[in-house]
């Protein structure tokens, strides 16, 4: 078994473990952030826990759940109490990402709900892949559905996350059928997820959902490589450059070219 099997090994073993105590979920961190994470200043809840390993991860202390920090929704909700009016003002709302929040779906769910009910925008940042694990009713809490579609081609798929691309199309499929908002977000990597073919497939799917309001095109960057080796891990895109101008225009074209917004 090589180390990314054990590390899938391991997420397995947390997709069967147990669930902790009602109203408690392990998150990584909190923080706010600007025009990334959904529109306006955003409070992001960072959950702990990863099925896949993407190989351009930035967020590798996410993956193990044992690696994060148990709370209550009391008290995440204490915190985005501090900060409601600001990201009232600014136009914002609160994220819940990871790590997959979906699993930890009682959680995620719960914390969706309660900022619907103090009348916050909300929105979920998600792989897809547990899609099945979120109910109807917490997906009529989210505002916003913030989809990671990593490729288009299925063994492109696996070889950039090690999992399953299916899941991820059929959740974003049920969320066009029930009409979320959704945003479909994918990172651009040279050599790995710029083939003009799958990038074409990838479009022609969007296209046909009716419910997403654009593509992000996110630059792959290397921002991420020494939090890697903090952790003791190897970043496996190391060596690779971001994408150049001619790539990205080529990219956002493509996306054009199907009727799909993308920024
Ligand atoms: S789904 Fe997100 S958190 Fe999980 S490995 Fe991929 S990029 Fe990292």
């Amino acid at each position: 078994m090589n180390a990314r099997e054990t590390v899938l090994g391991e997420a397995a073993g947390e997709l069967c473990s147990p669930p902790g105590a009602p109203g408690t979920g392990v998150i990584s961190s909190w923080d706010i952030s600007v025009g990334v994470d959904g529109p306006g200043t955003r409070f992001v809840v960072f959950t702990c826990g990863c099925p896949l390993r993407c190989l351009y991860c930035q967020n590798p202390e996410t993956w193990r759940m044992r690696d994060g920090r148990r709370v209550t929704i009391d008290e995440v909700m204490a915190e985005v109490g501090r900060y409601r009016r600001f990201i009232t003002v600014a136009g914002g709302g609160v994220t819940v990402s990871g790590g997959e929040p979906l699993l930890q779906p009682r959680f995620t769910a719960d914390v969706l709900r309660r900022c619907r009910d103090l009348g916050l925008h909300t929105a979920l940042d998600t792989s897809g892949l547990l899609g099945d694990r979120a109910t109807d009713a917490m997906l009529a809490d989210t505002d916003l559905v913030l989809l990671d579609i990593k490729s288009a081609d299925p063994a492109g798929y696996r070889r950039l996350t090690g999992g399953s691309l299916e899941p991820t199309l059929r959740f974003a499929r049920r969320l066009a059928d029930l009409g979320r908002p959704t945003w479909i977000r994918y990172v651009l990597v040279p050599g790995l997820t710029d083939d003009p073919g799958d990038v074409d497939r990838l479009a022609r799917f969007v296209a046909g959902l009716g419910n997403v309001e654009h593509v992000d095109v996110l630059p792959f960057h290397r921002m991420a490589a020494e939090k890697y080796q903090r952790l003791g891990l190897t970043f496996p895109l190391a060596d690779t450059p971001p994408p150049g101008q001619e790539l990205l225009d080529r990219v956002h074209a493509q996306f054009r070219a199907h009727g799909v917004t993308s920024v």
